[in-house]
């Protein structure tokens, strides 16, 4: 996967910024890692409360887990999908 990277601090941003923080330019691609660690997560649906039954609700939760791949320094917010949302 490619990130950029910021000429003036280093910061490598996944996904790719026009602007670093630090008001530099992030115009060199580097390739980073497919693989991450998940630093945060929540989930919503109805599937979170035990004994709420909502109509219309499919009961499959939808998890959103922020992700800093390996190489990057910022977080990427995702679905995460599963098939075992226990596991
Ligand atoms: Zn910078």
């Amino acid at each position: 996967m490619l990130a950029n990277k910021c000429p003036d601090c280093g910061t490598v941003y996944f996904l790719p910024k026009p602007y670093c923080r630090c008001l530099g330019i992030p115009d060199e691609f580097v390739e980073i890692k497919d693989i991450g660690t998940v630093t945060t997560y929540t989930f919503t649906g109805s599937w979170s409360y035990g004994g709420m039954a909502d109509e219309g609700a499919s009961g499959t939760p939808l998890i959103i887990a922020g992700i800093v791949f390996d190489g990057a320094d910022t977080m990427s917010i995702t679905l995460l999908k599963t098939s075992n949302p226990s596991r």
